[in-house]
């Protein structure tokens, strides 16, 4: 492996992710486990290798089906069995310290984990589904000029317990388990779908969001479909077609920027990863069917990428990839050097993309009061703050 360069420090999860198996004495915690661990954690306590698949499917019905974290009230389970799970293991997720909500009605929680840290969930109802924004990071390694949560220094990876414990926080505060005897149908739900875009890079947290989100979309549990969960990535160009092949979820990547200078300094991932690097790796995502395009995000920032020349570069560059563009208009924080694009001109460039055979919708902003927009995301309590040099050395900006 080559040295990484400061734009891309080597973040693994193994060292930033608090272990998962707990030290002696400690539960050990069920939520976030894949099958197969929970499988061996229960033969490990002494389960009948021959008994455990099926008490694994028992559970996790309790768990992801029903939304029980209590083991007594797992009544398929001997008495004996459930007090000898309860001496063993916990089922926890993160816990919301404070709820606001938007007069537009989108709720934002901030969920506390594990060490005091904070992170944020945003839970966004629209006509006929409700999307949850999920974080995968306390802070982030990157220094992206337009986003709040850049100015964060990373603290560290969310576990896979934390990454979809937000899913079943946000819909404990929904009401949203069901009944015995029902079973959870998408056009029905509350929550319906997930998008990986809130705090911190998902790619650089692999193998938890990927076993977070294999959990969200077990038919047996949570039951979402793959086809409803949106990853949204600055660029990590190496875990892209793992992303396909592991994941298989829906991909978003925050492009922003029509030609390598500007992109170095919007999001300085692009200087590891150029996008020429990243449209090669897009070409290579799996072919996807219409309703399965990539989507390019796109910030419109007023004076930096937003004129009809960037819109006709970006046709271009995107010729041959099956993509929807999904222009965002600017989203401010206190402290920021960009604006946003005035409505005409964002209004003009989706214009310019619709009648090259795109489509180009353009992303509401959704509870800008109570900052919960994308990109506004920042822990209100977390101190650390990457110094100035550091954002003004990563983002270019001089
Ligand atoms: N780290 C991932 C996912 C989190 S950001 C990524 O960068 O893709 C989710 C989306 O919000 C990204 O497209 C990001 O570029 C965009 N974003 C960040 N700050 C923003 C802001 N202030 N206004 C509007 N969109 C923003
Ligand atoms: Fe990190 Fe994404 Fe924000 Fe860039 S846009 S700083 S990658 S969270």
């Amino acid at each position: 492996m080559t040295a990484p360069t400061p734009v891309t420090p080597p973040v693994t999860p193994d060292v930033l992710t608090i272990p998962r198996k707990q030290p002696d004495g400690g539960k050990r915690n069920l939520v976030g486990l894949p099958r197969d661990a929970m499988r061996a954690a229960l033969i490990e306590m002494g389960t009948p290798e021959k008994q455990a698949k099926m008490r694994v499917g028992q559970i996790w019905a309790w768990i992801y089906e029903r939304g029980v974290r209590d083991f007594d009230q797992m009544t398929n389970l001997s008495k004996a069995y459930r007090a000898e799970l309860a001496e063993t293991f916990e089922i926890t997720i993160p816990e919301i310290v404070r709820k606001a909500e938007s007069e537009d009605g989108t709720r934002k929680y901030l969920v506390r984990i594990a060490g005091g840290h904070e992170v944020e969930t945003v839970y966004i109802p629209e006509e006929g589904r409700g999307t949850l924004c999920i974080s995968s990071q306390v802070g982030c390694t990157l220094t992206c000029s337009f986003c709040h949560t850049g100015t964060q220094k990373l603290v560290r990876n969310l576990t896979a317990a934390e990454i979809v414990g937000q899913v079943m926080l946000a819909r404990d505060d929904l009401g949203e388990w069901p009944e015995p005897g029902h079973h959870p149908k998408n056009e029905t739900r509350l929550l319906s779908n997930i998008v990986l875009m809130g705090m911190g890079e998902p790619l650089y947290n692999f193998e938890n969001v990927r076993d977070a989100m294999k959990i969200a979309m077990d038919p047996e549990g949570i039951s979402l479909s793959r086809r409803r969960i949106t990853l949204s990535t600055s660029g990590v160009v190496p875990e892209i077609a793992r992303t396909a092949e592991e994941i298989g979820c829906l991909l978003a990547v925050s492009f922003h920027a029509t030609t390598d200078e500007v992109r170095d300094r919007l999001v300085p991932i692009n200087k590891r990863w150029n996008i020429e690097k990243l449209l090669e790796a897009l070409r290579a995502y799996p072919k996807l069917s219409n309703s399965e395009r990539i989507t390019f995000e796109y910030v419109m920032l007023a004076g930096v990428n937003d004129s009809d020349e960037d819109a006709h570069r970006l046709i271009e560059l995107i010729r041959g990839i099956p993509a929807k563009i999904n222009l965002i208009p600017f989203n401010e924080w206190p402290g920021t050097e960009h604006k946003r694009s005035s409505n005409n001109r964002i209004r003009a460039f989706a214009d310019i993309i619709y009648k090259a055979g795109y489509a180009s919708p353009i992303r509401t902003p959704r509870g800008e009061d109570i900052m919960a927009a994308c990109g506004q995301l920042k822990s209100d309590t977390e101190r650390e703050r990457k110094s100035r040099r550091q954002i003004e050395a990563e983002t270019g900006a001089a």
